[in-house]
């Protein structure tokens, strides 16, 4: 059905996170077109813990215009290069999903089928050897490098770990500064059209009605307007992630500030270690059924690195994704449409993704069922993909020392990923699904850093003799190497963006 109407009215509710990437977005794009608010409560505050992201973080500042230097200084950012997962596999295990590509591609045959071959002829390289990324990040350097010069190899890809309190505030100035109304308030009511059933007014406290069009909901785990007013439905996917809580602290800093996320897996859970430019943020996931929360502040504070600033924060959430992200005129983004725990540090970008779908989507007289249809089935299946990615850490982990990741091994799996777990297993081959956030190459990583190890490797590698394959390895780990040892250190690129 067609739903004639215009659009001109936004209203955002949140000041999170994802509140101002959506002004800002929105603003930057639209801001023309349309009218937009934003509510917010002081009083409620933000959840404030997402602070690691990947990659396409760049390709957001960049269509808002973002100056890098500015941003890094002004939200404390540093830069990261990969998530070491440590333990995962088993303890004293590591292993990087280090952002960029590894080794050289080849038509038709990933890279990790030459690295396959030496394997079997105990050539003796790891394969992330073959990374820039983790060069870098081990050797605490970084650069702007698009290209390796001299070779045709692709050059360094990062992301940015900063202050969330600091970048939803940096958003807010930006998006203020183009327009958006901010409007400080708790809402106590929603009122809804009677005959659409669309929301209709938001009522603060204080007895102000905001009207609009469209709503976005914004507010976080309270779900105010997409769950709470519309009861749009929810699927559950704590059977496959059965983490519940998160106990967040941050720390004092310790040099050198790494260049990378660390994810380390104890008994009962797994700690995320964030370095920012002026304190590290820390916090330990897990599930309430297997850990209490005196076990997990203890199992925290006894693995900081420096002297915890605050008391242990405890945060409640439940893994899994609304039905309908966009359910009436009401579109939900953040923590209110769906949540994945932060292993792969995946939230921010699905805020960003999700303003930029809305975009795409964006009414101009009127919005039909099939659109908002396409939406929901759009958002579905990115979802569901990044919630295979994060299971497969799961799933084939080989610990023994607690029933948590025993029962975890054990787990049944989507279908989807137990179909990807078997290709790779049986031949090496990975497919990136059509528009998928993870590439081939972090699904190699990870099913490698896991512990399996494809039976098979391409046929096309054996047009190399044993010979030009050693040529080739140890050419391509002498470059990574190399590269990584000559860019100035991470340190460096934080120094020039303090200076005025
Ligand atoms: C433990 C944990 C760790 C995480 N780590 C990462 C990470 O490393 N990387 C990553 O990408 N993501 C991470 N995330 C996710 C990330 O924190 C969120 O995606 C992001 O902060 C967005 O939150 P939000 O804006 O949806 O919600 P919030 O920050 O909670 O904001 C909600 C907003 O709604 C407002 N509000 C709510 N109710 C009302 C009301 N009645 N009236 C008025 N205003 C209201 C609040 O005032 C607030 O402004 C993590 C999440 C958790 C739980």
């Amino acid at each position: 059905m067609l739903q004639h109407k215009t659009f001109k009215d936004v209203v955002i509710l949140g000041g999170g996170t994802a509140g101002w990437i959506t002004a800002s977005l929105l603003v930057k794009l639209l801001g023309k077109s349309i009218r937009i608010q934003l509510v917010e409560s002081d009083d409620i505050g933000i959840v404030g813990v997402g602070e690691a992201t990947i990659p396409p973080i760049l390709t957001f500042n960049a269509a808002l215009g973002i100056d890098e230097k500015t941003f890094v200084r002004e939200t404390k950012a540093t830069i990261k290069l990969g998530i070491q997962f440590e333990n995962w596999r088993k303890t004293g295990d590591s292993y990087m999903h280090a952002f960029g590509s590894i080794g050289k591609e080849f038509p038709s045959c990933n890279f990790h089928h030459f690295w396959l071959r030496s394997q079997q002829l105990n050539m003796g390289y790891d394969f992330w050897d073959f990374s820039l990324g983790y060069q870098a990040a081990k050797q605490h350097t970084f650069a702007h490098l698009d290209r390796i010069e001299g070779v045709n190899l692709p050059g360094l890809s990062y992301a940015y770990h900063f202050d969330a309190g600091l970048y939803a505030a940096f958003l807010r100035k930006f998006s203020e500064s183009l327009g958006v109304q901010r409007i400080e308030g708790k809402v106590a009511d929603v009122v809804l059209d009677e005959l659409s059933g669309d929301v209709k007014t938001l009522i603060l406290a204080s007895g102000q009605q905001i009207s609009g069009d469209l709503f976005i909901d914004c507010s976080g785990l309270h779900s105010l307007l997409i769950d709470k007013t519309l009861n749009t439905g929810f699927e559950d996917w704590s059977h496959w992630l059965p983490a519940d809580t998160a106990l967040a602290v941050p720390c004092a800093s310790v040099d050198p500030i790494t260049p990378y996320t660390r994810s380390i897996a104890h008994a009962k859970g797994w700690q995320w270690r964030i370095p920012l430019q002026h304190r590290i943020g820390n916090g330990f996931v897990y599930s309430s059924k297997y850990c209490s929360d005196e076990e997990a502040k203890a199992t925290l504070l006894a693995n900081l690195d420096g002297a915890p600033l605050a008391e242990p924060r405890k945060i409640s959430f439940r893994t899994g994704r609304r039905l309908k992200q966009w359910h009436r005129n009401v579109v939900s983004i953040g923590l209110s449409s769906g949540f994945l725990e932060p292993l792969e540090s995946t939230s921010i970008h699905l805020i960003q993704s999700g303003v930029l779908r809305l975009i795409k989507f964006f009414p101009n007289h009127g919005i039909s069922d099939a659109e908002r249809d396409e939406y929901n089935r759009q958002s579905k299946v990115e979802f569901e993909q990044i919630r295979d990615f994060i299971i497969l850490h799961y799933k084939l982990n080989e610990r023994s020392d607690s029933k948590y990741w025993q029962d975890c091994a054990r787990m049944d799996i989507p279908d989807s990923l137990a179909r990807k777990i078997e290709v790779f297993r049986h031949s090496g081959r990975v497919f990136r699904e059509q528009d998928e956030l993870f590439a081939e190459i972090a699904w190699q990583q990870v099913m490698m850093g896991q512990g399996l190890l494809p039976q098979d490797y391409h046929p096309m590698v054996d047009a190399l003799s044993k010979e030009q394959l050693q040529e080739l390895l140890g050419n391509l780990k002498a470059i990574m190497q190399v590269t990584a040892s000559r860019m100035p250190p991470h340190q460096d690129f934080l120094s020039f963006c303090l200076t005025p």
